[in-house]
């Protein structure tokens, strides 16, 4: 089953989990500028720093590549109206986040927490649990953790970003697990789609030397950008 998300959660505070910057826009671009557009405070948090897309680019050192992400991020964001609103970056290496019971975890659940605390969201967007991409899955841990510490009860909206093209069946949602909620985004779908094209890097027209580096494939991009964001919320919750 369906529903529509309630319109009064876009009143925020929203609190959005990007493992990768591009996550933030091709995961919920559409609520961030839709929320942005009511008034609310939207705070993003990236995860990692998206430094191992082109690993073999001599041309983009990991750290240059880290760098531009971050631009391309606040460019993404000014692109969906949020270019004023609260971002950060908590740096984590791209594709290696730390395990749980490290010393390296423990200061990202509490860097998380303190925004949690701060910032109070009605409403947290993060991925999809069992997203094939490990980063994702990673970054849902993180937040649950965080939002657990915090004893705060914000509505948790999940969106699945590999899912469909690399899932297999068992990362899909189990019977009675989860239900579908839907926004329309079709009254932002051109800024959703403008701030796509922010994320240059991962589009191929900006590093030349990795023919094995990551490019985001236009199917992907049409799948994501469709007249609705669909988000997988847990029963019962
Ligand atoms: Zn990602």
């Amino acid at each position: 089953m369906k529903s529509a998300l309630a319109l009064d959660l876009l009143d925020g505070p929203l609190l959005v989990i990007a493992p990768h910057p591009d996550d933030e826009t091709l995961g919920c671009g559409g609520v961030i500028a839709g929320a942005v557009r009511r008034g609310a405070v939207v705070h993003t948090i990236f995860i990692t720093d998206g430094g191992a897309s082109h690993l073999n680019s001599i041309q983009w050192s990991r750290q240059s590549l880290a760098a531009q992400r971050e631009r391309e991020a606040a460019e993404a964001l000014a692109r969906l109206g949020a270019g004023a609103q609260p971002r950060t970056f908590l740096r984590l290496e791209d594709a290696n986040m730390p395990g749980r019971d490290s010393a390296a975890y423990r200061q990202a659940v509490d860097a998380v927490l303190a925004i949690v605390k701060h910032l109070a969201p009605r409403l947290v967007l993060m991925p999809w649990r069992r997203d094939p991409h490990r980063d994702h899955r990673d970054s849902w841990q993180l937040t649950m953790d965080a939002i657990a510490a915090s004893g705060q009860r914000p509505e948790i909206l999940e969106y699945a970003i590999w899912l469909d093209e690399f899932g297999r069946s068992d990362d899909r949602p189990g019977e009675g697990e989860m239900e579908q909620v839907a926004f329309d985004v079709t009254a932002v779908l051109d800024a959703k789609r403008d701030a796509i094209k922010a994320h240059r890097s991962q589009l191929g027209e900006l590093v030349h030397d990795d023919p094995s580096g990551f490019v985001l494939a236009q199917p992907t991009i049409e799948r994501l950008t469709g007249p609705a964001e669909v988000f997988w919320r847990q029963c019962g919750q």
